[in-house]
């Protein structure tokens, strides 16, 4: 089978294969038949066990994982309503998750009384609204629906259901296996303790991309489809994984988890963040080590050979005549036009002082007021100022 990078699809592909023992690609639509009953047990036995039951009501609110009417005879609703799915694959439609032509064109009865949208997670969920749409189906066929509902497996709870999506496959193989031996350990560790199932997700993803060295990106989903529906996704592009990889590898991850720019990674913005997250403006101090920022500042705001040696040769003359507020100013600039309006003022108050020009010639000055290049260019000179404070 292939993957259709739909996270639910995925995960529950993995999820299978795991079970089966086979590679995501030999798993076959008649595997999937011939082990609902299998599949059923695992499900069954992970959402009903005290660590991992709060997963099955944000997962697949109305199915048999939750309703109340299957209190006795769970496993055996969860194992046939698995059943009635994979009995229904037809060779009429196409799907629109995987684009196979499984579906059948008229639906028996007891597929429709048996299964229907409510457990489609997240394509048409069972909320307000989603049925105030007034779609009565939609084409998505019996082997995505079941390898949706084996995506539990791989659920994890932080404050709303996680799941992970990566282009990797080893990753996605680490991963399913990992999550199989957490269940198998918790459930006999636990010992009776209604343990709190939630993870803490940024430990949990640091602790993934370390140990599961997944290299290509990784989509972290926060979802939830039962009462309060929610759904998020963010990517944590291959850039920043190995940015975060290297940050590990220098010793400085518990430091950057407390500044807490990993949120801002992984809302995309941690470009625009750091500095303002690192530096304590008002007391003209690092609030955590110099290490950390000087790498971030490597590895984030890359400027030409040039263009750095002009600012280093002007942050040391601005230190120079003790500008004790330059930082300050500089980072309450607004705009472009504040930003050559600063840099003019620089340009008197340090030729009153010195009796010579902060920048040599007008190509220098055009250099460092280049438009294109302002934000960085305004980080650059923050962070020469603050490394530099000593002698501010
Ligand atoms: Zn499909």
């Amino acid at each position: 089978m292939e993957r259709t990078y739909n996270v639910f699809v995925d995960n529950g592909l993995f999820v299978a294969a795991n079970i089966l023992d086979k590679k995501v690609e030999d798993v076959t639509i008649n595997d999937l038949k011939n082990n609902t009953k299998l599949f059923g047990e695992k499900v069954y036995k992970f959402t009903t066990s005290d660590r991992y039951k709060k997963i099955s009501s944000m997962s697949f609110h109305n199915s048999a994982f939750d309703q109340p009417a299957y209190r006795t005879n769970r496993k055996e609703k969860i194992q046939e309503q698995f059943g009635v799915i994979m009995d229904n694959v037809g060779e009429d439609e196409y799907c629109c998750i995987c684009g196979n032509k499984n579906i059948e064109f008229s639906k028996p009865e007891n597929f429709l009384t048996k299964l229907n949208r409510a457990f489609i997670i997240n394509c048409v969920a069972d909320t307000f609204y989603n049925h105030s749409n007034n779609l009565s189906t939609v084409n998505i066929c019996p082997v995505c629906i079941l390898l949706g509902m084996l995506s539990t497996l791989n659920m994890r709870k932080s404050g709303y259901i996680v799941l992970f999506n990566s282009m990797n496959n080893d990753f996605m193989y680490g991963l399913t296996q990992r999550r199989e031996n957490e269940f198998c350990q918790k459930q006999f560790n636990s010992s009776g303790v209604k343990g709190d199932n939630t993870l803490e997700l940024q430990n949990e993803i640091l602790d993934l991309i370390v140990k599961e060295k997944g290299k290509d990106s990784l989509k972290v989903y926060k979802v939830n489809n039962g009462k309060g529906e929610f759904y998020n996704e963010e990517l944590l592009s291959a850039e920043y994984i190995q940015l975060l990889y290297e940050i590990y590898s220098e010793g400085l991850i518990y430091e950057f988890n407390q500044s807490g720019l990993f949120y801002n990674m992984l809302k995309g913005n941690l470009n625009r963040t750091y500095l303002y997250k690192l530096i304590d403006f008002e007391k003209c101090e690092i609030k955590y080590s110099k290490k950390l920022l000087i790498m971030l500042e490597g590895k984030l705001n890359k400027l030409n050979k040039s263009l750095n040696e002009i600012i280093q040769s002007i942050c040391k003359k601005i230190c120079k005549i003790g500008c004790k507020d330059c930082l300050i100013q500089l980072k309450n600039v607004s705009n472009y036009n504040k930003f050559v309006e600063l840099i003019l003022n620089w340009q008197e108050s340090y030729s009153d002082k010195k009796q010579e020009s902060l920048l040599k010639n007008q190509e220098e000055f055009d250099i460092i007021t280049d438009r294109k290049n302002y934000y960085s260019i305004k980080n650059k000179i923050m962070f020469e100022l603050i490394l530099n404070k000593g002698v501010l």
